[in-house]
């Protein structure tokens, strides 16, 4: 299949184009574009054989469910049993944004598209292109990140393009996203709301709005036998090629400590990664060194951390050394993101 690639000025949007993105969603294909969070794989979220085609185009476990997008908060209505007030109060806080809440579905919803649960994942995005394909598409689009399956999610059309050209239709290239990390979700099928997956919006935020949130324990509890309740969250996920660790501690003792350990491994004569902030790369003399952004500002840590993965999978590093980050808002989404990576390899410094 011949992947079409178009354009898409954020600022500008082309009618045209989203109309001709839009008759392809509602003919059952697959169109990836950008949210502010990472690029989607867009399909009608009702129509099963296009939930079908978007497990075989990233080569997806079937049992782990798509979020469904929409464009308007009355769409929710339409596709789950009943919203909790605590959720309506969420939506008028964060919604169109990097927020994705889980609830009872109704029959209109497929299995094909829950993985077979009978709860939906629903968010309403805020990017443009995301906002304006969703209206033309129909109004619900499942879409998972656009990236193969245990590849790092995609922050550019480029990234797409590597893991998914040639298996959709087409590919709306808006330019680089904003945040860099998946929505975060929060299950509302459950008694108190609970994070399944950490995001932009954390903890903190939510609570200012609906009161005690609370944290998925099998997401904390990562190498436990207690199971995450969201199903993607159990894969090895966002993973480079190369073997990963994280060095968490005191900042000059970690610089000290991946400065010893990569001087080992390039002894022994392999390729070594050091992931570096604008700040600490100049005090690492050796080893393939690239900057996640800077310690000060961690939007720029966020919005770099896959692409920096998916260049170390490019230069052929065989080990890479990261540091960790335990930024204000979203330390414990780039945290788990890392940590994920890494397979859970840390070490204290
Ligand atoms: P992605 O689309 O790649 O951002 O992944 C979506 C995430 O949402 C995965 O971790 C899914 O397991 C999770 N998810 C989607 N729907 C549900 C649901 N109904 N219940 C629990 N987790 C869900
Ligand atoms: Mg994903």
């Amino acid at each position: 299949m011949d992947t079409k690639i178009i354009r898409t000025d954020p600022e500008h949007i082309d009618p045209a184009a989203m109309r001709e993105a839009g008759r392809i969603l509602k003919e059952g294909g697959l169109v990836a574009f950008p949210t502010e969070t990472v690029y989607g794989l867009g399909g009608n979220a009702l129509d099963e054989r296009a939930s079908g085609k978007i497990y075989a185009a990233k080569g997806r476990p079937s049992d782990n469910p798509l979020i469904v997008h929409i464009a308007e908060t009355d769409a929710l209505f339409q596709i789950i049993e009943e919203v909790p007030k605590k959720a309506m109060a969420m939506a008028e806080a964060f919604w169109p944004g990097p927020l994705t809440m889980i609830f009872r579905k109704n029959d209109k919803v497929p299995l094909a598209t829950t993985g077979g649960l009978s709860s939906v994942a629903v968010r309403m995005p805020s990017h443009p292109v995301a906002l304006a394909l969703i209206r033309e598409g129909g109004g619900f689009v499942a879409a998972p990140s656009a990236n193969t399956s245990g590849r790092p999610s995609p922050t550019t059309a480029d990234h797409v393009k590597e893991d998914l050209s040639g298996k959709i239709d087409m590919i709306l290239d808006g330019g680089p996203v904003g945040i860099g990390l998946e929505s975060t979700i929060v299950d509302f099928t459950e008694e108190t709301p609970t994070i399944l997956r950490p995001g932009y919006i954390n903890r903190e935020m939510m609570e200012k709005v609906i009161g005690p949130v609370r944290t998925d324990p099998g997401l904390i509890a990562a190498d436990s036998a207690v199971r995450p309740k969201a199903p993607g969250m159990k894969y090895r996920h966002y993973a480079p090629k190369a073997e990963m660790t994280v060095v968490e501690g005191e900042e000059k003792a970690v610089q000290e400590k991946i400065r010893q350990l990569a001087a080992e491994k390039i002894r022994q004569g392999l390729r070594v990664g050091i992931i570096a902030t604008d700040e600490s790369a100049p005090f690492y003399p050796e080893g393939i060194v690239k900057s996640i952004g800077a310690r000060s500002c961690e939007e720029s840590i966020a919005r770099h951390l896959y692409s920096v993965l998916r260049e170390f999978d490019q230069c052929g590093a065989d080990c890479i050394f990261s540091e960790a980050f335990d930024t204000p808002q979203m330390g414990r989404a780039i945290m788990n993101r890392l940590l994920k990576a890494a397979g859970h390899h840390k070490i204290q410094a």
